[in-house]
């Protein structure tokens, strides 16, 4: 059985940031607020929590130095805790950021925003504040073609799908006069993405990594489901069955951009030690 790890598996560039500010914040802080999960990955959120970092869903719950994740946040949220007076240490991932920009640029010129991404995901909630909860948010071609607007501007989660993304604007571009189009989808999505199809193809039974909160791993699922002939989503290698390697040749794994490279080696010498 050859077993194969995808390129670009794993951290991201914004989360391995956000972790690397944590870990400074805690150097100096024995105790952090976390506004949300810093990552999507619970086992990641467990090991934060035993160094000081409480995670929160209510700010009204934050009394001290809070960090902002990679996902970032509404700007309310920022003058909310500005009010408190307390530590804002933000760990929002610059291209998050940029998104953010793009959505209120789009509003203050007067368009009719519509972000594609899905609605419950908090990077998406943060966009939708930066559009002052003017915008739309799509997740489909169906969604696209009830846009009703002449001048529309678009914004991305940047965890989207750059295939689903394309179908969608190609909807909006027949029917929208005056179309604004930001592709947000960041680099790494779209790499990552590329890198396990890739690998999805030539492998009879795909492993994809991550936590199941995590909207860019559940995706990576999808295009192995779609591609390998099998394909299994797990958190951790004790949701591994044995039976799933009867009769396969080929091994892929991938992971998620919440995923840290240990966990993939320690599911990797799992799935190897199986042979
Ligand atoms: S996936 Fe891209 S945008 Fe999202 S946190 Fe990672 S680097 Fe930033």
């Amino acid at each position: 059985m050859i077993i194969e790890i995808a390129e670009n598996a794993g951290f991201c560039y914004g989360v391995m940031r956000a972790i690397d500010i944590a870990n400074r914040a805690l150097d100096k802080h024995n105790k952090l607020y976390s506004f949300g999960p810093i990552i999507h990955n619970p086992q990641v959120v467990d090991e934060y929590e035993k160094k000081g970092l409480k995670v929160v869903e209510d700010i009204d719950k934050v009394n001290g130095p809070v960090l902002i994740r990679s996902h970032g946040v509404a700007p309310e949220i920022y003058e909310k805790l500005e009010k408190k007076g307390v530590e804002i240490i933000d760990a929002t991932c610059p291209f998050v950021k940029e998104a953010q920009r793009y959505a209120k640029q789009l509003v203050d010129e007067g368009y009719r925003v519509v972000i594609f991404g899905d609605k419950d995901h908090p990077e998406v909630k943060a966009h939708l504040g930066y559009t002052k909860y003017t915008a739309s948010v799509i997740n489909s071609e169906n969604e696209a073609v009830k846009i009703k607007a002449t001048r529309v501007g678009v914004v991305c989660q940047t965890t989207q799908s750059v295939e689903r993304f394309g179908r969608v604007i190609e909807v909006l571009s027949k029917k929208i006069r005056e179309l604004k189009v930001f592709n947000t989808i960041c680099d790494a999505t779209d790499k990552r993405q590329k890198a396990a199809r890739e690998l999805a193809e030539r492998s009879d039974l795909m492993i994809v990594i991550g936590g199941k909160n995590s909207a860019n791993t559940r995706k990576l699922y999808e295009i192995c489901k779609e591609t390998a002939k099998s394909a299994y989503y797990i958190e951790t290698e004790k949701e591994i069955d044995s039976k799933w390697f009867n009769g396969v040749e080929k091994v892929g794994i991938t992971a998620g951009a919440s995923t840290p490279s240990y966990l993939i080696r320690r599911i990797y010498e799992f799935v190897k030690a199986l042979k």
